[in-house]
């Protein structure tokens, strides 16, 4: 039979509560990722799927040393077994483009690496987990899903890593790839995703990643924003930041003039935006404040481009290249 790996992480796809209408007050990462296959019967006889639990955890409290570990296992696993057909990976939605994302860029097989949540915990009246992990494996195991890169599956909404991002705090439907829409879908007549997949970036598909990660920050852009907070990370010896700009990637004065005043090195820095859709383009005073536009990636996206080309050792120009390459 096909061969398929589990990967178990928590999250509210694994939470439970005291009653089936609690969808607020409930324990994330309670149900091992055994107990969730055995809850699908409709999976047995799909595929031959190992289990393995890399943590159970609200995907708020995921560390490094469990991206550490994702990343270890299912490089592991495709060099171990070529007839592995793919991962599927059980996550909280929180933080679940991160670790898409962080896949992306470090996993380089064409096979299906497909992340699902569940935006109510496994005890709840119409629970959505069951029917994610269920089409989650279906798109795994769907040759059409080979070469798209790494994969969310949710709500019956199939999405790239790049783009994909949690627009909801409740409902089903919190998942979105804003500008350009879900890959596909997922139903029972099948898997319907492009024919000719796009471009994958997978920028560091050879770094081992080590114990002590750098320290990278997000500031988030408002009015009057405290003058000291830019200054303190720097002071603190921060790595890199990403900047979460007003509009198009904006900073304030009073944030420029931190960068401006500021006596030492400058850390790596990414400017995003808040706004959640559009690309945020190079300025003119890039270069001498030491910023890099972060195109079309949100914040905590830039922010994990930013961590590996730390950990990769690259600089601003590497950076900057990285960057055009992806986007699209
Ligand atoms: N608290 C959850 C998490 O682990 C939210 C969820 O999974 O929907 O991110």
């Amino acid at each position: 039979m096909t061969r398929l790996l589990l990967l178990a992480t928590g999250g509210t796809i694994a939470g439970r509560a005291a009653e089936a209408t609690q969808l607020n007050a409930y324990t994330a990462g309670v149900m091992a990722g055994d107990e969730l296959l055995a809850a699908l019967p409709q999976l047995q006889g799909l595929a031959d799927i190992t289990v393995v639990q890399i943590a159970n955890v609200d995907s708020a409290d995921l560390l490094f040393g469990h991206w550490r570990a994702l990343v270890g296992r299912i490089r592991d696993a495709f060099a171990a077994d070529p007839e592995l057909a793919g991962v599927v990976i059980t996550h909280g939605t929180n933080t679940l483009e991160e670790t898409a994302w962080l896949l992306q860029l470090l996993i380089d097989d064409p096979r299906p690496v497909v992340l699902v949540g569940a935006m109510r915990p496994a005890t709840a009246l119409s629970a959505d987990g069951p029917l994610n992990l269920f089409q989650g494996v279906q798109v795994a195991l769907s040759p059409e899903a080979h070469g798209h890169g790494v994969l969310v599956v949710m709500d019956g909404q199939i999405h790239g890593a790049q783009r994909v991002t949690k627009v909801a705090t409740q409902g089903v439907g919190a998942f979105a790839s804003p500008g350009s829409g879900p890959l596909g879908w997922v139903d029972d007549v099948g898997v319907h995703l492009p024919v000719n997949a796009a471009d994958r970036f997978c920028f560091f598909a050879d770094l081992s990643l080590p114990e002590h990660w750098p320290q990278v920050a997000i500031v988030h852009g408002c009015v009057e924003p405290p003058g000291f907070q830019i200054t303190a990370l720097l002071q603190a010896g921060v790595d890199g930041l990403v900047f979460t700009g007003t509009g198009a990637g904006q900073l304030s004065r009073s944030e420029r003039q931190a960068l401006e005043e500021w006596q030492g090195p400058l850390p790596l820095m990414l400017r995003s935006n808040r706004c959640g859709r559009g690309p945020v383009h190079d300025r003119e005073d890039d270069a001498e404040l030491g910023l890099l536009a972060a195109a079309d990636l949100n914040p905590p996206k830039a922010r994990v481009l930013l961590l590996l080309a730390l950990i990769a050792g690259l600089d601003r120009d590497d950076l900057a290249g990285l960057l055009s390459a992806s986007h699209r």
